[in-house]
């Protein structure tokens, strides 16, 4: 399909969760009144991941509350759920999937919105007290674990990444002790640099948790001598007792099920600058490595948030609807937030490590700081902590391609 979706057309969408939802909701937006099947191996109507490592597990929320959707919901959208079925493999040419269930979907439109599955660390995917954190039923089974767990109980999170901190946070506020083993010498710093990622890793250092880097875990033993969940083996260091082991060692995009398709994977879906992988198939969220062509930016990225996710369905949408030639390009400012030590962390933009980064700190003794990155004077990020209101503003100057005197003048 090499025209614009027609809108009385046909479209399956494979990822039942955050891109593929706000695709279908898009492209009723955008006109389109053909039908819409959603293709989900979940159980469970699309929901919500953030919460899952916050409001979930620290029992705030009842899981009710992280559903995007509900069933009627679906189907006043009229979209034809799938639930509980994985696409087994999909026939690029013919815009044909076939699920697991031997069943086979014909459109005009494919939309590839898998997202991403956790990486295992060898060998303890099925040990009892060891947890991963992906799916509403890997929180659910981590909250009723923790309910479970004695007061001061040892916590060992493996990897400091976003799901080590959040987890760790929540474990502290549960009242047990925690330990994260991390193998990079300073946490996130692939993500905002090393100079950065220092002073966030300063926001745990009165909090109680120990976090350990330049740590690397090799594996897990079983439970004795009273460690409940087992003995985590770190290379060249005693193992650590643990009540509770959580793996946040990231992600991988869920990509199999593509594997004879012809398309280009290459550390996720490879995209063009309006999404496209083929012609009448998009991919959009955690598994899309796209062309960026935002901020100044010529390159091809694999972004694992939320925003993103949202962005790329909406975009998806539309791009399907415009066609290849009309439709615009990706150009979106990348942002995340996660919430970790009781701080909210917000990044805009997409900062290399060659950039230059001027940090303001907030003088209030509570540890608040922003930080502006810029390539020469051209502003690539804005990184804020516990300053959410002012650090939305640089948004527009991002998406414009402002300088950093223009940032600096803006204040934070
Ligand atoms: P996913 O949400 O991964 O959904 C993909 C869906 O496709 C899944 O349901 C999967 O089971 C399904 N699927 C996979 N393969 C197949 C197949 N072959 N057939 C059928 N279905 C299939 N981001 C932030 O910016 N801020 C946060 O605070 C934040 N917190 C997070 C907390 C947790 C615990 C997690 C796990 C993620 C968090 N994220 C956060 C990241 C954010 O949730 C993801 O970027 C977002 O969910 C990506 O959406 P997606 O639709 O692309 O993929
Ligand atoms: P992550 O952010 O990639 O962090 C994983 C960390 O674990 C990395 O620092 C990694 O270091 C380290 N690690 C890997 N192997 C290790 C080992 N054997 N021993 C010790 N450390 C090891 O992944 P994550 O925290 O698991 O998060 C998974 C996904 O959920 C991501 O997509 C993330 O974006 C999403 N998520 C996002 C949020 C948010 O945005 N607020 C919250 C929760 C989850 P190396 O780089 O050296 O391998």
């Amino acid at each position: 399909m090499k025209e614009p979706l027609k809108v009385d057309g046909a479209v399956t969408i494979v990822g039942a969760s955050l891109a593929g939802l706000r695709c279908a909701e898009s492209l009723r937006h955008e006109g389109f009144h053909g039908s819409i099947t959603l293709v989900g191996d979940e159980i469970h109507a699309p929901y919500d991941r953030p919460p899952l490592s916050k409001q979930i597990l620290t029992g705030a929320w009842p899981t009710e509350k992280a559903f995007l959707t509900d069933d009627l919901k679906l189907e006043e959208l009229g979209v034809t759920a799938r639930l509980g079925v994985r696409a087994e493999s999909l026939d690029v040419d013919a815009h044909r999937v076939t699920l697991y269930d031997g069943s086979v979907l014909d459109a005009d439109a494919v939309v590839i919105a898998t997202g991403a599955s956790l990486r295992h660390l060898p060998g303890t995917e099925s040990m009892t007290g060891v947890f991963g954190l992906r799916t509403l039923d890997d929180a659910t089974a981590l909250r009723g674990a923790f309910d479970d767990l004695e007061p001061e109980s040892r916590v060992v999170l493996i990897g400091a990444g976003f799901i080590g901190q959040e987890v760790a946070t929540a474990a502290l506020g549960r009242g047990h002790k925690v330990t994260i083993l991390e193998s990079l010498e300073v946490p996130l710093s692939l993500i905002v640099g090393e100079p950065v990622a220092e002073l966030l890793m300063n926001l745990s250092a009165n909090s109680g948790a120990e976090l350990r880097t330049s740590v690397r875990v090799t594996g897990i033993d079983g439970p004795r001598d009273g460690a409940k969940a087992g003995w985590v083996n770190v290379e060249g260091a005693d193992p650590v007792p643990a009540d509770l082991i959580v793996v946040g060692i990231g992600v991988v995009p869920a990509t199999g099920w593509l594997e004879s398709s012809g398309l280009t994977i290459e550390n996720g879906v490879v995209t063009d600058e309006h999404l496209f992988a083929a012609p009448g198939i998009v991919a959009a969220g955690d598994v899309a490595r796209f062309r960026w062509l935002g901020a100044g930016h010529d390159e091809q990225v694999r972004i694992e948030h939320w925003q993103m996710a949202v962005d790329h369905g909406v975009h998806a949408a539309k791009a399907l609807l415009g066609g290849p030639h009309n439709s615009p390009v990706f150009d979106a400012v990348p942002y995340f937030w996660s919430d970790q030590w009781g701080k909210k962390i917000q990044l805009l933009g997409h900062p290399s490590a060659e950039d230059t980064v001027e940090v303001i700190e907030i003088p209030d003794g509570e540890g608040r700081f922003v930080a502006l990155f810029h390539e020469g004077s051209f502003l690539t990020a804005a990184l804020g902590v516990s300053r959410p209101r002012r650090l939305m503003a640089f948004r527009a100057l991002l998406a414009r391609g402002a300088t950093i005197d223009d940032a600096l003048a803006l204040g934070v």
